[in-house]
């Protein structure tokens, strides 16, 4: 299982990227999302789209970060940190894949300057390209990588609303 630890988020700017966070992380088949700050508005908005589009993906509000990271790492979880300056993601995915197999990952993403403690907690300080991006685009490449392109088409139970994919125009299913 995968979750998402975001950090650093500021509810004055950051609300619309952490939501597509959390709802990029929901499509590409991770279970849930803790958020390191208090904003109950960015909770609800992922969550009031995974319940029309099931599933079961959770977002738990206001949590310490350092708390979440210790106690994934006691039960046996390991720690995959994005940053620009770790290692490329192509060079280790393939390790994280086969830890995966027997351990729960927590995949933490950044917003503006994370805390230096971060880089020294992480198992694995993992770059996407090298280069400045975001956050979002990070995490979705980690994602595809990590699930080998197998979350790309993930069936949600229990969804009010569903596309039926088309040349054209839009299609749900009803
Ligand atoms: N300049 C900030 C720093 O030094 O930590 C990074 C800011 S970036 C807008 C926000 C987040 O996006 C980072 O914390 C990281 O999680 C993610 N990110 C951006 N580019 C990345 C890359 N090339 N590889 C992995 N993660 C990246």
């Amino acid at each position: 299982d995968i979750c998402i630890l975001r950090i650093g988020h500021r509810p004055e700017r950051d609300q619309r990227v952490t939501t597509h966070v959390g709802l990029t992380a929901r499509a590409l088949g991770a279970k849930g999302m803790f958020l390191a700050s208090n904003d109950g508005g960015v909770k609800k908005s992922i969550e009031d789209v995974a319940k029309r589009w099931g599933g079961d993906f959770f977002v738990e509000n206001n949590v310490s970060w350092r708390k979440c990271i210790n106690n994934w790492k006691s039960d046996g979880g390991i720690v995959v940190h994005l940053t620009m300056y770790g290692l490329r993601l192509t060079d280790v995915e393939e390790k994280i894949r086969e830890e995966g197999k027997t351990k729960k990952i927590l995949v933490v993403v950044g917003a503006e300057k994370v805390p230096g403690d971060i880089y020294n907690l992480a198992d694995y300080n993992v770059s996407v390209t090298t280069q400045p991006h975001s956050e979002i685009s990070s995490l979705a490449l980690t994602l595809d990588h990590i699930f080998e392109g197998k979350t790309m088409n993930l069936d949600f139970p229990d969804a009010e609303m569903k596309i039926v994919p088309c040349e054209h125009g839009k299609r749900f299913e009803n």
